[in-house]
């Protein structure tokens, strides 16, 4: 499914993150940018070491990352040109600031990625996975993250992908975009 919004697509597609051709793709992180499972797991496996060099050298430098930020690293062995390192919230209850926590992972990583001025950029689902976010509420919000700032402010930005893992993930952001007003 896609639609298009200021000359800027919004895709979903179901499949493996790890074999994008976008210029970033992004990683839904933890703070110590160390790897992890799920699709940090993924990225790191089968991007190769270079990637984790680099996210060292940034937490030496500025220490951990907090949620709600990103950071872009180089892509190792993958396609993409940069692994933009986003660290979305963990689920609590909803009152905790969820919510806005994960529209500034996705803004920022979008914020990164028009700073290095590149055409393309996937996303995974999140902090749906061990970070246990609701699915459909969580669809939610990225999509609406997404098509704001298509609408409002992306410049090189033209692509923007979402790599959704399953058939569940990808029926509740099929369901998300299908109610945005392009
Ligand atoms: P978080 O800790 O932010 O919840 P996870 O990696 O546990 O991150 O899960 C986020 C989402 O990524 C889940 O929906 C999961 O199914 C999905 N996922 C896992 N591996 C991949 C992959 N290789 N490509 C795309 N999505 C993936």
């Amino acid at each position: 499914m896609q639609i298009e919004i200021n000359q800027t697509a919004i895709l979903l597609i179901q499949g493996d993150i790890t074999r994008q051709s976008t210029n970033a793709i992004v990683n839904a992180a933890n703070s110590s940018l160390m790897g992890g499972g799920g699709v940090d797991g993924a990225i790191h496996q089968a991007g190769g070491p270079d990637i984790l060099k680099e996210c060292e050298l940034i937490v030496k430098h500025r220490g951990k990352l907090p949620a709600g930020k990103a950071v872009a690293t180089n892509a190792g062995n993958l396609n993409a040109k940069y692994v933009i390192h986003t660290v979305g919230p963990v689920w609590i209850n909803g009152g905790e600031g969820e919510p806005d926590l994960l529209a500034s992972a996705y803004r920022e990583s979008l914020i990164l990625a028009e700073r290095l001025e590149i055409k393309s950029i996937s996303f995974p689902s999140i902090s749906t996975g061990a970070y246990r976010y609701p699915l459909d509420q969580a669809a939610k919000i990225a999509i609406n993250t997404v098509a704001e700032f298509a609408r409002e402010e992306a410049q090189s930005l033209k692509e923007i992908v979402f790599v959704l893992f399953n058939e569940k993930a990808y029926e509740a952001y099929k369901n998300a975009l299908s109610n945005v007003r392009v």
